[in-house]
Order: C-alpha cells, then structure tokens, then sequence
C-alpha cells in the first residue's frame, strides 16, 4: 500500500482547490539525527556543540569551536541536555539570567552516527557517548566531515571534560570555527552584533 491510500478518507472529503489545508504527500524521512553548534557570547565567548539523541540536544561547550585540522584538539565540557527546538534559537538571554548574552546558529545539519567496537562493529550512539567514546560524521553547511568526542577526564572530582577532534582519515571539505565576531548565522545571516542590534 503507497501513502496515498492512508490518505483516501481525508482527500474524500476535501476540495483542495477551495480549501488550503494541505494535501499531504510529504514522506515520513528516514531521518538523520541533527547536530547545531551555536556561537554563545556569554560571560565568555564560547561555542555550544549539539548531538540530538533520541529526543534531547546532548550538549557541550566548547570554548574555541570545532576545528577542520585533525591536529586541533578541541576542549569539550558537557552542559545539561537541550531541547530539540533549541536548534532554532537565536537572540539575547537577558542579562543576570542564566547564560545570558547573544546566541546564533552558526551551524547545522544531519549527523552519521559512526561509533563501533574495537572490532569495528557499530555500537549504539548514545551508549558509546555514556562510554565517553563517539564517532560521527557531520553534514552541515560548513562543518563536514568524520568527528570524534572523547571523554578524557569523569566528573568525580572536578568538572568532566571531553576532546573534540577532526579524524585524520575522516575526509577533506568543511571549515572549522571562525572569528566568533565575525562569524554568520546559518539561519539568517545575521552577527552576534546584529542580532544584538535587532533582537536585543
Ligand atoms: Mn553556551
């Protein structure tokens, strides 16, 4: 059965051509989960890197961006789980309120869960980010490429802390984190000074 037969009891009763309700279609996507790394001038400037998993945002922040160079290792703090919706966001958090300062999206997209086992049998996701060991490809506008986030230090005594690096044989193509200041939404456009100006 095609997913218009689902459908035959609602186009039935309908007159699409004087009604503009919609008239369905759109195929269910066998979706990737998403990924969003929003530039946050915050007390300090900082990038917030974003896995969906299941149904939250896993979250870090990462104080000088994903980087294109697989010398690069980048410090990765876990902050608590998001909202899916916070892919969205963008604009000022008030001041005094908790993280406030200027958010944007810088990037976004798709990601390829890519963990596996020492034997190279793939693993899930989200239980390999508990092991503190995951392997991803991301599929955004500018970030692209073959990711791994290690936890290198647990939170017993102290704050957790993860490296964010490029895999070396994970492809060319992408861009890393730019100046935070002159960087663009990938949403609209926009600087963190224009949206200040706009939105503040
Ligand atoms: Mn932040």
């Amino acid at each position: 059965m095609d997913g218009t037969d689902h459908l035959r009891d609602y186009h039935g009763k309908r007159h699409f051509d004087r009604t503009a309700e919609p008239r369905g279609g759109r195929k269910a996507e066998v979706a990737l989960p998403r990924f969003v790394v929003q530039i946050h001038d915050a007390r300090r400037m900082h990038f917030d890197f974003r896995l969906q998993v299941g149904d939250v945002l896993k979250s870090w922040s990462v104080p000088k961006g994903p980087s294109a160079d697989p010398r690069d290792k980048r410090l990765a703090v876990p902050t608590e789980d998001h909202p899916l919706e916070y892919e969205e966001f963008e604009g000022v958090i008030p001041r005094g309120e908790y993280g406030g300062g200027t958010v944007i999206v810088w990037d976004r997209g798709t990601y390829e869960p890519l963990s596996h086992d020492r034997r190279g049998r793939p693993v899930d996701f989200a239980a390999s980010l508990e092991r503190g060991q995951a392997t991803f490809r991301l599929h955004g506008a500018k970030l692209r490429g073959e990711y791994a986030l290690t936890r290198f230090r647990s939170g017993g005594d102290g704050e957790e802390a993860w490296l964010l690096v490029r895999a070396a044989k994970g492809g060319s193509g992408g861009r890393g984190a730019p100046d935070p200041r002159r960087a663009r939404s990938a949403r609209t456009g926009r600087t963190l000074a224009q949206v200040v100006e706009e939105d503040g």
